[in-house]
């Protein structure tokens, strides 16, 4: 536990007009910021890691189908580093105009505790659109790796601890935190790698200069199906279709390692609800495309449903899952500052 260390537009309010919002089926109030015409032009969705990587591959296949339903194009800019924080970072000081969203994954939980000081509060800078897809992570490595299962891994990783690397995005990543349950449940600190996210760690995986992995499958499906890299256990509850071989955690022995990488987008806190309204509609529709559940699919996860794709859903799941890791974290006592 050493190493705890991604068209035309709703008319304005007036006194007139007070329409209901569809997603929350309140009215919207008065005297709150207006989107009048929204969107009428381009929307930035920041991803808090690499080009490349699994969070940007998620984000970019949704935000393409979101861009056709709201008729303006969502541009995706990678701001990686600091574990998924920078990225976020940005979203919570960019103007509130619904302009400007974040596609992050369960390390906006993570991070609210592994970092003490973070320039943004986590449940107060944000407002919630919705949840997009809980994607499983695969326990990777190197093609030459001489482990055959898990369990040859763990022996493998336990006698050469000082010098087998494990790659992750920084500490508040999914990797990290899939890292982190990997050597608690071995009860064996290896040393970590960092990177800007898991698209450039893949390379390094790929070339051999780290070892092992622990990654969503939106990153490393295809590369398990072609055997560039080695791949021991998936950490979700059943087998993935398009993994049928690969063994859960629970079936190699460590269901302590099971975790779901929930993702979902954010805009900074006080966007107008008619934006924000917009916004959960168009991912909703996106997350019913067919070509976006299809990709999915091909990449071992699938689109959240529409009771999950909501501002509600987000918040809950933020909320609790900052809830579920706090202890786990603070019992370990490693914190990224
Ligand atoms: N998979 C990365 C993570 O560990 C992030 C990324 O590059 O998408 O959180």
């Amino acid at each position: 536990m050493k190493h705890i260390a991604a068209a035309a537009g709703i008319a304005a309010l007036s006194l007139i007009c007070m329409p209901l919002m569809p997603s929350t089926g309140i009215p919207a109030l008065l005297g709150e910021a207006h989107a009048a015409g929204y969107p009428d032009r381009q929307i930035t969705m920041i991803v808090p890691f690499a080009a490349g990587g699994p969070t940007d591959t998620v984000a970019r296949l949704v935000a393409e189908s979101m861009s056709k339903t709201l008729g303006q194009q969502i541009v995706v800019e990678n701001v990686g580093g600091a574990g998924g924080t920078l990225g976020a970072g940005r979203v919570a000081k960019a103007e509130a105009d619904g302009y400007t969203v974040l596609m992050h994954h369960i390390g906006m939980a993570t991070s609210a505790t592994l970092y003490r000081k973070l320039s943004y509060d986590t449940l107060k800078d944000f407002d919630y659109v919705g949840l997009v897809t809980d994607v499983p992570m695969t326990i990777v490595s190197r093609k030459d790796m001489e482990a055959k299962d898990l369990k040859g891994l763990i022996d493998y990783a336990k006698a050469n601890k000082d010098k087998v690397t494990v790659a992750n995005a920084g500490i508040g990543a999914a990797s990290h935190l899939c890292g982190m349950l990997f050597m608690s449940a071995i009860q064996t600190p290896l040393v970590t790698v960092p990177y800007k996210g898991t698209g450039p760690a893949m390379t390094d995986l790929l070339g051999g200069q780290v070892d092992i992995m622990c990654d969503q499958t939106t990153n490393t499906t295809k590369q398990i199906q072609g055997g560039t890299i080695k791949a021991y256990a998936v950490t979700s509850a059943a087998r993935l279709d398009v993994l049928k071989d690969l063994p859960t955690v629970t079936e190699a022995g460590y269901p302590a390692m099971s975790v779901g990488i929930w993702h979902g987008v954010y805009a900074p806190k006080g966007t107008p609800a008619e934006a924000l309204d917009k916004l959960t509609g168009a991912l909703q529709v996106a997350l019913k495309d067919k070509n976006v559940a299809a990709r999915f699919a091909e990449l071992g996860t699938k689109p959240s449903p529409d009771a999950d794709a909501t501002p509600a859903a987000l918040k809950a799941k933020l909320e609790g899952e900052i809830a579920r890791w706090k202890p786990v974290i603070e019992g370990a006592g490693q914190y990224a500052d």
